[in-house]
């Protein structure tokens, strides 16, 4: 069952309604998280809430309840849904306000939560892979807005997934405005080569991935050589084996990048190792 959380009242789909004068939809002036539920649990919840209090502090905006009325709303939200497995969005917008961009108008930041169930790849695609293009539209300039700050402000994506939706691709890949490699539209990147474990570096300015992070613990636990540093389309073109990893996605493998198959086409062992890894971890 879909239930919503918004600014203290539990709301089916249908009831719950925001004012045409929120700042979040005025001006995409908010912040959110993407989370999941496995078995009942919020998977590393603290961290996506840590991060949400983070982005909101990036941005000026005062979320009106402490972190851990947030931590235990989202876990009561998950009990009165039901949900075994889940997907969860947080939302915490400016507000409303009036039709100027002032925040000062908005004396109140208004506080989603949208308990829900997932929608992923089909499971071929993760076997297979995912077929990628290089967008053309760059990921935001760190210091315009910093891509760590998870915003509602999501239209570099949304047109960098169009692109890959106009040239048959499941995702893009986004460069920041150097040409290094930051992400794919919603999910980080990793490349294998030469018995390396690659990730592009968060302080270049891309989403700093709980998956992300996740990943890398469980790599490095495993003995695998990990390295955070800039990456060029080329490394990507030359890797062994590259794959993706978001909370919604997980652990999805690459198969082609601009018509370059990668390694042998589909998910190489290392790929497939750190996916039942990360499985056993969220589901064991
Ligand atoms: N990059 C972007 C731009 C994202 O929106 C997301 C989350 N959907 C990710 C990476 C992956 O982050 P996480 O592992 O925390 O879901």
């Amino acid at each position: 069952m879909t239930l919503i959380y918004l600014d203290g009242q539990w709301l089916d789909k249908d009831a719950a309604r925001v004012s045409v004068f929120d700042h979040g939809l005025l001006y995409g002036d908010g912040v959110f998280e993407g989370m999941r539920v496995y078995g009942g649990h919020t998977f590393r919840l603290r961290e996506h809430v840590s991060r949400l209090y983070d982005s909101a502090q990036a941005i000026m905006l005062k979320v009106p309840l402490p972190q851990e009325e947030m931590i235990a709303v989202t876990e009561e939200g998950v009990r009165r849904a039901g949900l075994q497995d889940g997907y969860l969005r947080h939302m915490v917008t400016r507000g409303v306000g009036d039709l100027g961009l002032d925040p000062r108008k908005c004396p109140r930041a208004t506080v989603i939560i949208i308990f829900d169930v997932i929608a992923i790849w089909p499971p071929e695609r993760y076997e297979q892979g995912l077929t990628l293009v290089t967008a053309g539209t760059p990921i935001n300039q760190r210091e315009a807005l910093s891509p760590r700050v998870k915003s509602l402000n999501y239209l570099n994506h949304i047109l960098a997934k169009i692109e890959a939706t106009n040239a048959g691709a499941d995702d893009a890949i986004m460069l920041d405005a150097a040409g290094h490699i930051a992400e794919a539209t919603g999910m980080n990147l990793f490349v294998w080569k030469r018995d390396v474990l690659y990730t592009p570096a968060v302080y270049a300015g891309l989403l700093k991935g709980v998956t992300r992070d996740v990943i890398i613990e469980i790599a490095q636990e495993a003995g695998y050589r990990v390295v955070e540093t800039m990456l060029n389309r080329y490394d990507l073109y030359t890797a062994e084996e590259a794959f993706l990893t978001g909370t919604a996605a997980e652990v999805a493998p690459i198969r082609m990048v601009d018509g370059r198959v990668i390694g042998g086409g589909q998910s190489g062992p290392v790929t497939r190792d750190l996916r039942a890894r990360f499985h056993k971890l969220v589901r064991g």
